[in-house]
C-alpha cells in the first residue's frame, strides 16, 4: 500500500451500530439499515432467529423446528454491512460505549440498539 492510498474519504471510519438480539426487533432494525454507510454488528446469544408465533405448531408436531428458525448468518448473507456474532451480552457501558459478552470480549459502538426481547416475571412470587 502506498502513502497516497491513506486518508481517502472512503477510508474514513464508518459509524458502528451494535444490535443486541436477532428476534423480530433486531432483524427488522438490521434490515432497515441495508445500504446505509455504517457497519452493523448483530449480537445474538443463539445461532438463529426464532419465529416464536409458530412455536405451538412445533410443539404439536405440525411443523419441524427448522421451519421456524433460520441461522442468523444466513439471514444477512446478502447484506454486506452486517456482521453477525454469536455472543451473550452481559453488560453495557453507555459512557464508554461498549458492550461486553459473556466471553469477556468488549465491543465498541457508536450507536446501540437493544432488541433483547422480554421475559416473564412473577414479581418475586416464583412459587
Ligand atoms: C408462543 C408465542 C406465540 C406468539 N404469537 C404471536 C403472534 O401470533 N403475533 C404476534 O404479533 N406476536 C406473537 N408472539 C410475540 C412475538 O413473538 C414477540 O412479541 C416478538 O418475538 C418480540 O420480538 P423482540 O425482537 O422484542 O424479542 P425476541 O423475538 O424475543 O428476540 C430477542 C432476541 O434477543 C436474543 N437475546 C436476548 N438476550 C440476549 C443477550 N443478553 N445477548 C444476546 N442476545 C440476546 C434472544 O436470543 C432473541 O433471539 C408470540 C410469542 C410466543 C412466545
Amino acid at each position: 500500500m502506498t502513502s497516497a492510498s491513506f486518508g481517502k474519504a472512503s477510508d474514513a471510519p464508518r459509524p458502528r451500530v451494535v444490535i443486541v438480539g436477532c428476534g423480530f426487533g433486531g432483524l427488522e432494525a438490521a434490515r432497515a439499515l441495508r445500504g446505509a454507510a455504517l457497519d452493523v454488528t448483530v449480537l445474538e446469544k443463539t445461532n438463529h432467529h426464532l419465529f416464536q408465533p409458530l412455536l405451538y405448531q412445533v410443539a404439536t408436531a405440525g411443523l419441524a423446528a427448522p421451519s421456524i428458525s433460520a441461522p442468523t448468518r444466513h439471514l444477512f448473507r446478502r447484506q454486506p454491512n452486517v456482521t453477525t456474532l454469536l455472543g451473550d451480552v452481559v453488560a453495557v457501558d453507555a459512557a464508554a460505549r461498549t458492550v461486553t459478552l459473556a466471553s469477556g470480549m468488549a465491543l465498541p459502538f457508536d450507536h446501540l440498539i437493544v432488541a433483547a426481547g422480554a421475559t416473564h416475571s412473577y414479581f418475586g412470587h416464583d412459587e
